[in-house]
C-alpha cells in the first residue's frame, strides 16, 4: 500500500495544525504509521488522497449509518443550500426535527439544538444543575461525554488513547464538582450518594459506551441507576451521542425499556453535518433560556444546511423500522465471523457486540468497566489495526472505540472483512 500524498500531508499539517489533525484519535498515535488523508467516500468505502480504498467500519465515528453521501442525504442538503446557508433564525425545519425527534425518542419532550455531542453534554449538565440547585454530578470512569471541562476526568475515547484521561487546563474547582463512579456497579454509586447526600444534581452516563471499546449493561443496572435517582432526585441523563437512533430508533433508553429524564444526541441526527440535540422533559427543559433561566445559545444552532440533513436521515430511520433488522443482520454475521475465525485459531478474545456496535478486545477477559478495559492488549491492537488496514478495511484506529457498521455492508463485503479479519490475526500472532 502506496501513501505517498498522505505522508507528505501530514508531514505539512504539523507545521500548521497541532499534531497534525482536528481531533487527536486521527493521527493513529496509538496504532504506529502516519494516518491516511481521505478524499472521498461512498456507500461502504472510504478513499484516500493515493486511491486506496478501504471498507468503512467506523463511518466518521457514527453517522453515516446508510453509508457515505447517500443520494437522499445529498440531495436535502443540495436543495437546502438554493435558499441560503445561515440566517441565524428561526425556521420551519427546526420545529420538524424537534416533532420528530420527540416522537422518536421516548425520553425527549422538549429538545434543544447544538453543534456538537460536547455542547449537548455541557449544556445538559448546566440545565440539570440549575433545575436542581445542586453542584456534583456523577460520571462513569471510561465514559467520554465530549471536551467540556467537567467531564474531562477519567474521560473514555481519546482521552484515554492519548494517555490524558484527566486533562490539565481543567481546575480543580471544576474538578471537584464531577465524581467519579465505576460502570456496572450499582453498590459504587450508592455509596457516592450517599456520601454526597443531597448535592448530587445529575449523574450522566453512556447507558452502553462506546468509548472504552464496546461495554454492555449487566441486566438490573440502568434499571437499578433509575431507581436510585428517582429516589434521591437525581437527574438520570443517558449520553446517547453513540446509540441514539443507531441501536434502535430510540437509542438505547428504548431497547433496554429503562427512561432518562435527558438525553444528549449526536452524530446520526446531522447525517453528517455538526449537530447535537439534548432534551429532556417538559419541567427540565423549560429551564432553557428564553423558556427559562437556564443560559445556552448558539449562533449556527438550527443551521438550516444541517438540519436539512439531518431531518432527511431522520425522517428515512423513523419511517423504515427494517434499517434496524439489517443493521442487526449485519452485526450478527460480521460477529459470528470473527467468533468462528477465534475458534479456529484457539483464541479466547472478547468480542463485545450489541446490534450495528462491536468491539473485538485483545484479552480473553470479561469486559464490563474501564478497569477491565485495560487488560487489553493495546500494541498487539496496533499491528492488528495497520494488518486490517493493509488489507483495506478502515477501523477506529484505538482499541478504546467501538465499531459503526452501515446498511452499506453487503454480503460480499462482510466476507471480506471476516477473510481479512482472520489473515490479520493470523499475520499478527505468527499461527
Ligand atoms: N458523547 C459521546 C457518548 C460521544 O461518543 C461523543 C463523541 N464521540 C461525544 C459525546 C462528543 O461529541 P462531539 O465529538 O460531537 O463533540
Amino acid at each position: 500500500m502506496q501513501i505517498s500524498k498522505s505522508k507528505a500531508l501530514f508531514e505539512k499539517a504539523q507545521n500548521y495544525i497541532p499534531g497534525g489533525v482536528n481531533s487527536p484519535v486521527r493521527a493513529f498515535r496509538a496504532v504506529g504509521g502516519d494516518p491516511v488523508f481521505i478524499e472521498k467516500a461512498s456507500g461502504a468505502h472510504i478513499t484516500d488522497v493515493d486511491g486506496n480504498s478501504y471498507i468503512e467500519l467506523i463511518n466518521s465515528w457514527g453517522p453515516m449509518i446508510l453509508g457515505h453521501n447517500h443520494p437522499m442525504i445529498k440531495e436535502a442538503i443540495i436543495k437546502a443550500m438554493e435558499n441560503g446557508t445561515s440566517f441565524g433564525a428561526p425556521t420551519a425545519r427546526e420545529v420538524e426535527i424537534a416533532e420528530l425527534i420527540t416522537g422518536m425518542v421516548p425520553s425527549i419532550e422538549k429538545v434543544r439544538m447544538v453543534n456538537s455531542g460536547t455542547e449537548a453534554t455541557m449544556s445538559a449538565i448546566r440545565v440539570a444543575r440549575g433545575f436542581t440547585g445542586k453542584d456534583k454530578f456523577i460520571k462513569m470512569e471510561g465514559h467520554y461525554h465530549g471536551h467540556g471541562d467537567s467531564f474531562l476526568i477519567a474521560a473514555g475515547s481519546g482521552a484515554i488513547t492519548m494517555g490524558a484521561p484527566d486533562s490539565p487546563g481543567v481546575t480543580k474547582g471544576t474538578a471537584k464538582d464531577t465524581l467519579l463512579a465505576p460502570y456496572n456497579d450499582l453498590e459504587a454509586i450508592e455509596k457516592l450518594v450517599l456520601a454526597n447526600k443531597n448535592e448530587v444534581a445529575a449523574l450522566i452516563l453512556e447507558p452502553v459506551p462506546g468509548n472504552m471499546g464496546l461495554v454492555l449493561p449487566k441486566a438490573g443496572y440502568l434499571e437499578g441507576l433509575r431507581k436510585i435517582c428517582d429516589r434521591e432526585g437525581i437527574v438520570l441523563i443517558f449520553d446517547e451521542v453513540m446509540t441514539g437512533f443507531r441501536l434502535a430508533k430510540g437509542g438505547a433508553q428504548e431497547i433496554f425499556g429503562v427512561t432518562p429524564d435527558m438525553t444528549t444526541l449526536g452524530k446520526i441526527i446531522g447525517g453528517g453535518m455538526p449537530v447535537g440535540a439534548y432534551g429532556g422533559k417538559k419541567e427540565i427543559m423549560e429551564f432553557v433560556s428564553p423558556a427559562g433561566p437556564v443560559y445556552q445559545a448558539g449562533t449556527l444552532s438550527g443551521n438550516p444546511i444541517a438540519m436539512a440533513a439531518g431531518l432527511a436521515m431522520l425522517h428515512h430511520l423513523n419511517s423504515t423500522p427494517e434499517v434496524y433488522a439489517t443493521l442487526d443482520s449485519i452485526g450478527d454475521k460480521i460477529v459470528t465471523g470473527y467468533r468462528n475465525s477465534l475458534d479456529k485459531l484457539g483464541l479466547n478474545y472478547t468480542i463485545n457486540h450489541i446490534g450495528s456496535m462491536f468491539s473485538l478486545f485483545f484479552t480473553d477477559k470479561e469486559i464490563f468497566d474501564f478497569e477491565s478495559a485495560k487488560h487489553s492488549d493495546t500494541a498487539l491492537f496496533g499491528k492488528y489495526f495497520q494488518s486490517m488496514l493493509h488489507k483495506g478495511i478502515y477501523l477506529a484506529p484505538s482499541q478504546f472505540e467501538s465499531l459503526f457498521l452501515s446498511t452499506a455492508l453487503t454480503d460480499d463485503l462482510i466476507s471480506q472483512i471476516i477473510t481479512a479479519n482472520e489473515e490479520s490475526l493470523k499475520e499478527i500472532l505468527g499461527k
